[in-house]
């Protein structure tokens, strides 16, 4: 991957999203959050109110639960708020942790949103594997990785004291060009280095919506809830989407397999 390519690419012109202009630990940890289930621009407005209702931990974790699950209202995963609102009672009691390891430690906060957090807020040199990483590194290399190996890739292309840059570069790369069904290569700054490229995109059938990831996720975390056992899938399918979950902080994982709420 041409990360200075990317870096530029990037610098030239990318999506306004309300928080990609601030550095406050606070303000990234709720886009963050808010970012997991739903679509970054639909989420942009609901940050933005939440924002002006709750500027900070302290006012968040002061808050009534009541008030937090109104604010909440249409993002769904309700459960995601009220662990948001943990996470800022903590803050308030404690200070805010060192790094993206101390991150982890906070109520509903994954891998993912601990890289994510830790890189746009400090610099930090962690790589943030979401969705769109992963299949912007699958094409370009044309290979396929575990979790582990994905992000261990990641990592190695971190440039210097731009962790920040190069996460949301790579996000905003797989959001807006390098995107699930019609990659636009054409317009792609790593498409000199890129293995897979158009070709790599397999045709897919119109699948239904209980076909999709998305619908199995949700699937997933409601039996987790509930303490029911898992819904029926393809076990490629129902690993990937497994480790989609816990990577976002949305389950834990038992030894035996089980499935919990984080
Ligand atoms: S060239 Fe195409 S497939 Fe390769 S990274 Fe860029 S958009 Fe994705």
């Amino acid at each position: 991957v041409d990360v200075g390519a990317l870096l530029d690419w990037y610098e030239r012109g990318h999506r306004p999203l309300p928080w990609r202009a601030t550095r406050d630990p606070y303000a990234l940890l709720v886009s963050e959050v808010m970012c997991q289930q739903t679509q970054a621009a639909r989420a942009a407005g609901h940050y933005e109110r939440w924002m002006a209702r709750f500027p900070d931990a302290q006012a968040l974790a002061a808050a009534p639960a009541a008030d937090v699950l109104e604010a909440w209202s249409g993002l769904g995963y309700n459960r995601r708020a009220l662990a948001l609102q943990a996470a800022a009672s903590m803050v308030v009691r404690d200070g805010w942790p060192r790094d993206a390891a101390g991150l982890r430690a906070l109520p509903g906060v994954g891998p993912y949103t601990a890289a994510a957090v830790a890189a746009f807020a400090w610099d930090e040199p962690v790589a943030a594997v979401d969705t769109n990483v992963r299949r912007v590194l699958e094409r370009h290399d044309a290979v396929q990785r575990s979790p582990q190996a994905l992000a261990e890739r990641a990592a190695a292309l971190l440039p210097p004291r731009r962790a920040a840059g190069f996460n949301q570069a790579m996000m905003e790369l797989g959001a807006t060009v390098c995107t699930p069904r019609r990659p636009r290569c054409e317009r792609c700054p790593v498409g000199a280095t890129c293995a897979g490229g158009e070709a790599s995109v397999r045709p897919r059938p119109l699948e239904r919506f209980e076909d999709t990831d998305r619908w199995l996720r949700g699937r997933v975390v409601a039996a987790a809830l509930a303490g029911e056992a898992l819904p029926e899938a393809e076990p490629a399918r129902m690993r990937r989407v497994l480790d989609g979950l816990e990577r976002d902080g949305l389950i834990s994982r038992g030894r035996d397999g089980s499935v919990a709420p984080p």
